[in-house]
């Protein structure tokens, strides 16, 4: 059967030649936007509404709401250390109720849609179950779906592993399934539809005058994610730079213009110095005695977890491992036999600026407003693209504003409205 649907189209002359049909659009709702049934119904109409304009519809959904979040809470209830196989079987459960759901819905508004696993949508990833990597993508099941002319809801965060298991994508992955998506079908761009209308200069719910980004780099962009900038999984970002996929960043709440993720950036973000300022609220610094850095960072590794900053001790190493969740941390010391002791009150504020070697006056001036503002740092790293400061979490927050207040010029006129509680989505 062919894959490719093709369309005929009038030429002048009056003769009809075939040509290919204009790329599907790739979209991808999160977990706010697919909150509960009525987000799920807005979504359907959405879809039903690009569909009877004449575009093929692929929709990447996550969870709903802060569903995965109770599903580890679930496995960790049952175990300290449950099997990373059976989490994946657990965890995935979750996009396949949206993908369900909002088929249903599409089929009530009179339209047909079919929603596919990751595995049967043919994503392909490595065994690394919890943090799995995308290997390919064999997306026939998605070209015959469209060709039917159904509304196509791919599961994010899922993949299928090389001995036929279920994996996950680490958490935010149905950010990298969509970009996966659009570079499979040739698409050239992903939009990606979240609870605030753009990418910011910092997190507008902790900046309220951050400035709204019409558009920014890739590499940029990457930074922000990595810093802990959640509005993207990095992971995303990096398939979208190396599959030159553009990603327009936008809310599911209204139809304006959000932010494009692009190689040429125009306008003023493309040439400041700063692009941002990425914080994360949850940062740990764990301690272990008896152990050497390399035998904590395989410990890690077995579960899916990158070790950030390590830092020898005269006892053993002291450790960050940016993003990761402290029970699992301990979860993968433990099956060493290793016990960590825990530091959880500490958070980072990240200054993104790519070419950081040659500016050296930026950590100058990032510690010393952090030295007057009286948060003091626990510790400093750089990388060419960014300095990265942990700081106490209770004065997170203020460290992103005092940055961003540091080093990103006032725009006047820019507010930032239309933000959704995440509350809203639990
Ligand atoms: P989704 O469930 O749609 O994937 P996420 O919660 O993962 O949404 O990401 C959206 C959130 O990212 C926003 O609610 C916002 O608080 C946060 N965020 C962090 N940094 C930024 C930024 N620089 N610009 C915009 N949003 C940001
Ligand atoms: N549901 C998964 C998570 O919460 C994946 C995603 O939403 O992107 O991490
Ligand atoms: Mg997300």
């Amino acid at each position: 059967m062919s894959t490719r649907n093709t369309i005929e189209v009038a030429i002048e002359g009056g003769r009809r030649a075939t040509a290919a049909p204009a790329a599907p659009l790739v979209w991808k709702f999160g977990g706010t936007s697919v909150a509960d049934h009525d987000r799920l119904r807005a979504v359907a109409e959405r879809m039903v509404a690009a569909q009877r304009s004449g575009r093929g519809v692929v929709a990447v959904l996550s969870a709903m709401g802060k569903s995965t979040d109770k599903l580890v809470d679930q496995a960790y209830a049952m175990s300290s250390r449950p099997p990373l196989r059976e989490l994946d079987a657990l965890l995935s459960v979750g996009e396949s109720i949206s993908c369900a759901l909002a088929s249903i819905a599409v089929a009530e508004l009179g339209s047909h849609a079919v929603s596919l696993t990751g595995p049967q949508a043919g994503i392909g990833t490595d065994a690394r179950h919890g943090n799995a990597r995308l290997v390919g993508i064999e997306p026939h099941r998605i070209h015959e779906a469209l060709a039917d002319g159904a509304i196509v809801l791919v599961t994010g965060f899922q993949g299928i592993a090389p001995d036929g298991d279920v994996t996950t994508l680490g958490r935010g992955g149905s950010d990298a399934s969509a970009v996966a998506v659009a570079a499979a079908l040739d698409a050239g761009e992903c939009e990606i539809f979240t609870d605030v209308p753009a990418v910011f200069t910092a997190d507008p719910r902790v900046v309220p005058d951050a400035r709204r980004l019409s558009s920014i780099r890739h590499e940029e962009m990457l930074e922000m994610a990595e810093a802990g900038a959640a509005v993207l999984q990095p992971r995303s970002v990096e398939l979208a730079l190396a599959h030159g996929v553009d990603i327009h960043l936008r809310s599911s709440f209204s139809t304006e213009e959000g932010t494009w993720i692009r190689r040429e950036a125009a306008g003023f973000e493309g040439t400041a110095e700063v692009a941002g300022i990425a914080h994360r609220r949850e940062e740990s610094l764990f301690a272990v005695d008896g152990a050497g850095a390399g035998v904590v960072a395989a410990a890690l590794a077995e579960r899916a977890i990158t070790v950030g900053a390590i830092v020898p001790t005269t006892s053993g190493v002291q450790f960050t491992a940016p993003g990761a969740d402290p029970v699992e941390v301990t979860a993968a010391l433990d099956a060493v036999d290793l016990a960590a002791k825990v530091d959880e009150d500490l958070g980072s504020v990240s200054v993104v600026s790519l070419g950081m070697a040659r500016k050296p006056d930026i950590p100058v001036r990032a510690l010393a407003a952090l030295e007057a503002g009286g948060i003091p740092p626990r510790l400093v790293t750089t990388t060419p693209g960014r300095i990265t400061v942990a700081v106490s979490s209770s004065r997170v927050d203020d460290a992103v504003r005092l940055l961003h207040q540091t080093f990103i010029p006032a725009a006047g006129s820019a507010t930032v409205s239309d933000l959704h509680s995440p509350a809203d989505a639990a």
